[in-house]
């Protein structure tokens, strides 16, 4: 699966994290979403029910996922 950050839309709210420790904060920005092993805003992932949850529970679809 491919997922890839949008991090103008993302609000630190930290939800995604909690799903999936894919997910992780930019402490120089604010808390903005990054991925934890990925340089990037895209990244390729086996399919995986947490990283699926965590992209469609983003409250403000800063996370997409195909
Ligand atoms: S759940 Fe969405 S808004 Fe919250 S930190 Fe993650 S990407 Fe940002």
């Amino acid at each position: 699966m491919n997922i890839k950050l949008l991090p103008e839309k993302c609000i630190a709210y930290g939800l995604c994290q909690t799903y999936s420790k894919e997910f992780d904060y930019d402490d120089d920005d604010d808390g903005i979403v990054v991925f934890a092993n990925h340089d990037g805003l895209e990244a390729n992932f086996p399919d995986d029910a947490d990283l699926l949850l965590a992209s469609k529970s983003c409250p403000t679809k800063a996370i997409l996922s195909d």
